[in-house]
């Protein structure tokens, strides 16, 4: 099955969806947006990354900077924030360039790697749509750069996470064409959540025990 171009998701929802469906639901469903330091910071490194006019050619290296990408299987398009091609007889060949050349996503993240697949996700769905759109075989190994410490590490794009990928876009397009959004379940991670005060504002306005048992005592008095 294909997807419709004005079906497709925006690809970077993968990770609001690992994150917490209910949150990419509001972001890509709702169409709200609340921004936080921590998402503030991811754009501003992203606006680095992003510089489409940038291509360099480094000996057996190109890198491409702000590409877009999309897969018609998998029905979503984004931007990879770099994809370097590494000279390689199992490359493609690439307009107004010689040689074969294996393409390679990195994207980049503020902050420390995350417990959760997100970030692979997110990377993994890059590379597919590389392999489709570029006819080429598939990608082994792409690279998350992360902030805090700056470093780079490799992501093996297995079966696994290829398999994931595949059932979350499955689950995202069902819940977008339903208009569908996940009720509330409060967990660790709201904390650092983005849209905490759009999403959780009724739980916010429970008062604690400790505040209602001080108030009962101040109306005693
Ligand atoms: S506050 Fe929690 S439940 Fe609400 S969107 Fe964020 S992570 Fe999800």
């Amino acid at each position: 099955m294909e997807y419709a171009e004005d079906d497709f998701l925006n690809l970077a929802g993968i990770q609001h969806f690992a994150f917490c469906r209910r949150q990419w639901a509001l972001i890509h469903i709702e169409q709200q947006w609340n921004e936080n330091l921590r998402t503030a910071e991811g754009r501003a490194m992203h606006d680095n990354a992003h510089d489409p006019l940038f291509s360099e050619k480094r000996g057996g290296l190109i890198v491409s900077r702000g590409m877009p990408v999309f897969s018609r299987a998998l029905g979503v398009n984004g931007v990879c924030d770099v994809v370097e091609f590494h000279e390689s007889p199992l490359g493609v060949t690439l307009s107004g360039r010689d040689g074969r050349w294996l393409p390679v996503p990195v994207e980049y993240k503020r902050g420390k790697p995350k417990q959760s697949d997100a970030d692979r996700l997110q990377l993994c769905c890059q590379a597919m749509c590389l392999e489709e759109m570029l006819l080429c075989p598939e990608i082994k190994k792409a690279y998350l750069y992360y902030g805090e410490p700056a470093h780079r590490e490799a992501v093996q794009l297995n079966a696994v996470l290829r398999e994931k990928v595949k059932s979350m876009l499955c689950e995202m397009h069902e819940l977008y064409r339903r208009k569908y959004t996940p009720r509330v379940k409060p967990a660790k991670s709201c904390n650092a959540c983005s849209l905490k005060d759009l999403c959780l504002p009724k739980l916010y306005r429970i008062p604690s025990a400790e505040k209602y048992v001080k108030e009962r005592l101040e109306e005693i008095k």
